[in-house]
């Protein structure tokens, strides 16, 4: 498949992994808008939010309830974090292949751009 995530996934390019289980990857972001700017993505290749299905609640799941212990590994705890996944386009995703940014480091601002 012609998507630079699983290829990532699949360790056929390489990157900076924080937390890998079976489940999903945690690596640092090539380009990062944050001091800390990790992608969580899932190992399965889901091209974005509004094509999950009821069958990746617990992938989901899974996904969410790791932050707790990637703010940890990160030196964030009890710091502002914020998580972003851009769906589709228009509102700026890039890469097809569902991924959650997660940042820390310094402060946000809202409304994003
Ligand atoms: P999107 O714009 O789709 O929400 O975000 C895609 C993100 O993937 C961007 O922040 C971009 O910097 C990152 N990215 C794209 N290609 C690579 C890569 O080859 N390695 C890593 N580590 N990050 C990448
Ligand atoms: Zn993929």
């Amino acid at each position: 498949m012609d998507c630079i995530f699983c290829k990532i996934v699949l360790k056929e390019i390489p990157s900076k992994i924080l937390y890998e289980d079976d489940k999903m990857l945690v690596f640092h972001d090539i380009s990062p808008q944050a001091p800390s700017h990790v992608l969580l993505i899932p190992k399965k290749h889901i091209p974005t939010l509004t094509d999950l299905t009821p069958d990746d609640t617990v992938l989901m799941g899974h996904m969410m309830v790791k932050i707790p212990e990637i703010v940890k590994e990160l030196g964030l705890t009890g710091k502002g974090v914020r998580l972003v996944s851009n769906c589709g386009a228009e509102a700026g995703q890039a890469v097809f292949h569902l991924h959650f940014h997660l940042m820390g480091g310094r402060a946000f601002t809202w409304p994003p751009g």
